[in-house]
């Protein structure tokens, strides 16, 4: 990377955890748009899975993830060990901001912290000039956006849309988990929230619309609603302002599996 600096070129950092599927190769993509050098790092951070989460049987994949680097023409892995990101010593970490407050902070507690101290990490070790991230993670997306403000850290993030099955159902690394019968459930997710999204440039009282969504979830099969949550799309604030633009968010379990999701929405006009 130092020549690479030297030669003037431009980096983009790329983080996942692995299992790569095609919304990971379209941030690739993106991220050859907009640097010279793209590096993916795969790491599955332990410390933005809870003891009880599903860190141990999270799927892995490294050689068809290689695979799927080669073709897409990524320039370099960064696949670092455990060890190496927290060896003994490691003590200091990174407390998400109030992006991570509620949402998925509140059945999460502190997964973004360990979100918010892994991308620091990462950033510091491959000094990226842009990092691409996928709006699949929305709330994800607001708690870095304000890590690299609050803290001055010196690249620019990038937003990717998500990339779907063609029944809907956002691509995911978790999505392995699902048996066929949940599989067959799990697209009324994100045909919920598309009709909550009608529903809000309709003129629907929040209140209602979030109601029926999780009404609707828990009919299509889905054995716990997280939530339906319909909020100011930058803040992420409960309180929104006419004309500003909205996202609605979700989380929902399929058995064992928990789905989240969102989409944009333009308040009534
Ligand atoms: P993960 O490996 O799940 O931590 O995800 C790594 C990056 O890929 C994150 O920025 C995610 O938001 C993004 N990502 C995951 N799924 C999708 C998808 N279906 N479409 C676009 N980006 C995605």
């Amino acid at each position: 990377m130092a020549d690479w600096r030297r030669a003037g070129k431009t980096i983009a950092l790329v983080p996942t955890m692995g299992a790569l599927h095609p919304g990971h190769i379209s941030l690739v993509r993106q991220a050859k748009e907009n640097a010279d050098k793209v590096v993916v790092s795969i790491f599955v951070n332990p410390t933005q899975f809870a003891p009880h989460e599903d860190l141990a049987r999270y799927p892995r994949d490294e050689a068809g993830d290689l695979a799927k680097l080669s073709e897409a023409e990524a320039d370099l892995v960064w696949s670092p060990s455990v060890d190496e990101m927290y060896p003994a010593v490691f003590s200091t970490s990174v407390k998400a901001g109030s992006a991570a407050a509620d949402l998925e902070g509140a059945f999460r507690p502190h997964h973004f912290d360990g979100v918010a101290t892994v991308c620091a990490k990462l950033f510091n070790q491959v000094t990226p000039d842009v990092a691409i991230f996928g709006e699949k993670d929305y709330q994800q997306l607001a708690v870095l956006r304000q890590l690299v403000d609050d803290l001055n850290m010196p690249l620019r993030l990038i937003a990717a849309p998500t990339v779907r099955e063609k029944d809907g159902l956002a691509l995911s690394s978790r999505n392995a988990y699902l048996s066929e019968k949940e599989r067959a459930i799990a697209p009324a997710l994100y045909a919920t929230i598309s009709e909550a999204a009608a529903q809000v440039a309709a003129g629907t009282p929040f209140t209602v619309i979030t109601t029926d969504a999780t009404a609707h979830l828990a009919e299509a099969g889905f054995t716990k609603v997280d939530y339906v949550e319909i909020r100011d799309a930058a803040t992420l604030s409960a309180v929104v302002s006419p004309g500003k633009p909205l996202r609605i968010l979700a989380a929902a379990w399929l058995g064992k599996t928990r789905l989240i999701d969102n989409i944009a929405a333009a308040s009534p006009s």
